[in-house]
């Protein structure tokens, strides 16, 4: 169904967000970062960026939250930009892992002990560390170069709550980051790349601004707003294929049944979905399933995708 009416889109996205916003209470907020702790529960918001550009939003679509692992999505495209491929690829996997996306284990019982792939913490903290720069800010800036042009957004700024929260709370992390500075993934100073890593999580989206990443994702990096392309389509073909295999943590495979759209999800309660060649999604809704994944958000994009046909497979 891509000749849309209008007004039938705005209405099926208002009924759909009612309809499941009840699901928050099967979910909990997360609390191992105090500042994700007090996002409140029974909040939904959903916004569609068509092939046109236009953007349709339901429910809470205008509340802040920040990035979290969607974030991860474009410091792998800035990494493969700077470095290429092969550079990338021989400090971090192309496989999903099966375990919690910040879990240590494989780290060591996998030889040689690179992450398995950038879209868990270790994999997005060894991405974080291939990020150039003379600062932290100078490194910063290149993944917000990015994402203000793809946002629209020249005011796109970093929540300094939400990164002074979880970087006083982030000893998991910092385990994570010392083991592959161990291991010759990292280099450079540690503390530095985890400044890195948690002030890119910390960047403030709205679900209007997720559907405009995730439109230009599912049109291979063509952006139609600047009528640019802002990223090679092979790094788009790169960033897409993560999001199916590993965009939904260990739930990817579920995921990839019930819905079937390229998708990357943060623990502050975001998906990110783009359709390819015909929209993208943004999707907010704070309360978690044990994975990790928003389970209003999930149920909405799995209505969605039924309704709409929108399973690639
Ligand atoms: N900043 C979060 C963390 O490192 C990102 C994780 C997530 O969104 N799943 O724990």
């Amino acid at each position: 169904m891509d000749n849309w009416d209008l007004t039938s889109l705005q209405r099926v996205l208002e009924e759909t967000v009612q309809n499941t916003i009840g699901e928050a209470e099967k979910g909990q907020v997360p609390s191992y970062i105090p500042e994700l702790a007090r996002q409140e529960k029974r909040r939904l918001g959903v916004s569609v960026c068509l092939k046109d550009g236009s953007v349709f939003s339901a429910g809470d679509a205008h509340l802040p939250f920040t990035l979290q692992s969607i974030s991860k999505t474009f410091s792998l495209m800035v990494a493969l930009c700077e470095h290429g491929e092969r550079y990338v690829f021989e400090r971090v996997g192309k496989e999903p892992t099966g375990d919690p996306f910040n879990s240590i284990i494989k780290l060591e019982t996998i030889k040689p002990h690179k992450p398995l792939n950038p879209m868990i913490n270790a994999g997005a903290i060894a991405v974080a560390g291939m990020i150039p720069g003379g600062s932290v800010e100078e490194r910063l800036e290149k993944i917000m170069r990015l994402l203000r042009k793809m946002t629209g957004n020249p005011d796109l700024r970093v929540n300094d709550e939400m990164y002074q929260s979880e970087k006083q709370t982030a000893d998991r992390n910092r385990a994570l980051a010392y083991f592959l500075k161990d291991s010759r993934i990292l280099d450079g100073d540690v503390e530095e790349t985890l400044d890195l890593y948690f002030r890119h999580c910390s960047i403030e989206v709205t679900t209007v601004e997720v559907a405009r990443l995730a439109a230009i994702l599912a049109a291979d990096g063509y952006d139609i707003a600047s009528k640019e392309q802002l990223f090679p389509r092979e790094v788009a073909r790169i960033c897409k294929t993560f999001m199916v295999t590993c965009g939904m943590y260990n739930a990817s495979g579920e995921f990839a049944i019930d819905v079937g759209i390229p998708a990357k999800s943060g623990v502050a309660g975001g998906i990110m979905a783009a359709v390819p060649q015909r929209m993208g999604l943004g999707v907010f809704g704070p309360a978690l399933d044990d994975k990790g994944n928003s389970v209003a958000g999930v149920k909405l994009l799995q209505k969605l995708s039924d309704l709409w046909d929108l399973s690639i497979f």
